[in-house]
């Protein structure tokens, strides 16, 4: 029988979601180009074996910030964010529409908000945009509008992000690349004692409690609770979810190719489960 893993090779369509933290060198805060480089590389590869790819990139804040010196801007103020997002989004896009040049490939750039999804009109749009950008061979690059979305409309973070990707445009595979290397049954960083766990086959209370919210890097919002919301989305809608380590990006040809890296979430589609009532119920409770 086909194992989990070698099924894998099978997918059809990926999404792909890299962090603030991953795409940065830590000392500086300023982007890693040779990451950025092997990420375009890797994507434009999968594209070349017939797959479908759609990569979530965060960044846009955090490049934003350094490009004018606000770095270490402790104001919190939503306005400077938003500018912030604003200035770095068409870098970073400037910046992997270079690297995808090199490869030929052709990427599109889709900003998104809870509206997106929660309008009937908007989410037919959204899906008919994708299907056609996919069907014409591109590898569209998503981020949330951070620019224009409010906390009304606002997802808050790119794995929940990633995961409605997923859902909405029916994908089979999900990727989440972060500095882990998957799921563990308590936080290794503090717990030596924490053991890792390769396949979750239900994502059952147990698990959702494994959900920690802090992180190993202060860029980006994602902990490992964000992931298990992503997990709980992208599962119910029948897509497979993988937690891997963003360290070594090659990572993501290994993991095509069926061999055992990082948590693998599987696919459990709940007949039960519209994204729309969903996002309108994050609405609610936040
Ligand atoms: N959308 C934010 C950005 O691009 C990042 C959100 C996240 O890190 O999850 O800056």
């Amino acid at each position: 029988m086909e194992t989990l893993r070698e099924a894998i090779k099978d997918k059809k369509r990926v999404v792909v979601k890299i962090g603030s933290s991953s795409l940065q060198h830590p000392e500086t805060g300023d982007l890693d180009y040779n990451k950025m480089e092997v990420l375009v590389r890797e994507l434009c590869n999968i594209r070349n074996s017939g797959k479908d790819v759609v990569l979530v990139s965060s960044g846009a804040i955090s490049v934003g910030k350094k490009s004018v010196h606000l770095e270490n801007d402790k104001s919190g103020k939503v306005s400077v964010k938003q500018a912030c997002a604003a200035i770095g989004q068409a870098k970073l896009m400037m910046i992997y529409q270079k690297f995808f040049a090199e490869y030929n490939q052709v990427t599109a750039q889709v900003l998104m908000t809870k509206d997106t999804i929660t309008n009937t009109v908007n989410r037919v749009n959204a899906h008919n945009t994708f299907s056609e950008l996919l069907e014409l061979g591109v590898i569209p690059v998503v981020n949330e509008n951070d620019t224009i979305s409010t906390y009304e409309i606002k997802f808050g973070d790119n794995d929940t992000l990633s995961a409605i990707v997923a859902a909405l445009i029916d994908a089979d595979l999900l990727i989440l690349l972060s500095d882990i290397d998957g799921l563990y049954t308590d936080n290794p960083r503090n717990n030596p004692d924490a053991k890792f766990i390769e396949v979750v086959e239900e994502l059952n209370d147990d698990i959702m409690h494994m959900g920690k919210k802090e992180t190993g890097s202060n860029v980006g919002t994602g902990g490992m609770n964000t992931k298990l919301q992503a997990a709980k989305i992208a599962t119910s809608a029948g897509c497979d979810m993988i937690i891997a380590n963003s360290s070594d990006i090659h990572i993501l040809h290994r993991i095509m190719d069926g061999r055992n890296f990082g948590t693998l979430f599987k696919a459990n589609r709940d007949e039960d489960f519209y994204l729309a009532d969903y996002i309108m119920d994050m609405k609610e409770d936040a």
